[in-house]
């Protein structure tokens, strides 16, 4: 799940009163690049039943396709960790600004950079960001209409960002004690890599999510199998800025949290 530290709408304590509501036992704070909404989530779930495993999910590319890593029980406050997380950080902003001169060159000149980063509580600022002060603004009418005219890869203000490649992030992963798991593999539509993720030590795939078809979910299910890898889900909720999930759309059983436990602790040593 997304928290306001990335371009979920919701604060950590905010997701975890509706996890609580939807009786959900266990949850992962998930953000792009970012694990500060991890323990102001643990915070708030101290009062409740509820269990708040740390996770990032890591912007990476291969072959011009946007691929997302997901990271689960890992060591966050490994001093490398936080570095190459800053590092990310620092690349967003910077990619920001020059999105921002961008719209600039195009006309739109009342934008600030400082404007769109209060709307990410840490620095993992993105375009979903800019979009929403794009509508806000009355430059367009939607955040569809944000990125299908500005902010989709192609159109005039778009900046590509720093991405690592799948197999660093799946060794980077590895280094701080975490699992990767391949993030919505059936949104992503990159089948004919999975083979080589799994040979640089993929360990899982996100197999169950939000309003997928029945035997869209199969065939992935087959597929971890066939490659000895978990199965993780989710609801990918980010707040109100993903009306189609919510936070409960998406159950799975902790037997599955359990597996995910086993190897964290066999990829520690423990
Ligand atoms: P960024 O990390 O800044 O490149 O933003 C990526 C995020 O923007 C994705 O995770 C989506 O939530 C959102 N996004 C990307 N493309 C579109 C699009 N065409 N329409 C709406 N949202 C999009
Ligand atoms: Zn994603």
């Amino acid at each position: 799940m997304h928290t306001n530290f990335s371009d979920g709408t919701f604060s950590p304590q905010e997701v975890v009163e509706a996890a609580h509501r939807e009786g959900l036992s266990c949850i992962a704070i998930t953000d792009h690049d970012t694990v500060e909404g991890v323990l102001p989530a643990m915070q708030a779930a101290q009062k409740y039943d509820l269990e708040i495993i740390a996770g990032v999910e890591l912007s990476c590319q291969q072959n011009n396709k946007d691929i997302h890593m997901l990271a689960y029980l890992f060591d966050y406050e490994n001093e490398e960790f936080k570095r190459r997380i800053g590092d990310f950080q620092e690349s967003r902003v910077k990619r920001m600004a020059e999105m921002i001169d961008k719209l600039k060159e195009l006309g739109i000149r009342d934008i600030t950079l400082e404007e769109v980063c209060v709307l990410a509580k840490s620095q993992s600022v993105g375009r979903p960001h800019l979009a929403r002060i794009l509508v806000e603004k009355g430059h367009v009418n939607n955040t569809k209409a944000a990125f299908d005219k500005y902010l989709a890869e192609g159109e005039p203000a778009y900046v590509g960002k720093y991405k690592m490649t799948p197999n660093e992030a799946i060794e980077f992963v590895h280094k701080v004690g975490g699992v990767a798991v391949l993030a919505h593999p059936m949104l992503t539509n990159c089948d004919e890599m999975i083979p080589g993720f799994v040979e640089a030590g993929l360990d899982g795939l996100e197999v169950y999510y939000a309003n997928i078809a029945a035997p869209i979910v199969e065939f992935y299910r087959k597929l971890a199998e066939k490659y000895n890898l978990l199965t993780t889900g989710g609801s990918d909720a980010h707040g109100d800025a993903k009306k189609n999930t919510y936070i409960g759309k998406m159950k799975i059983p902790y037997a599955l949290v359990e597996k995910l436990k086993e190897a964290a602790a066999k990829r520690r040593g423990v």
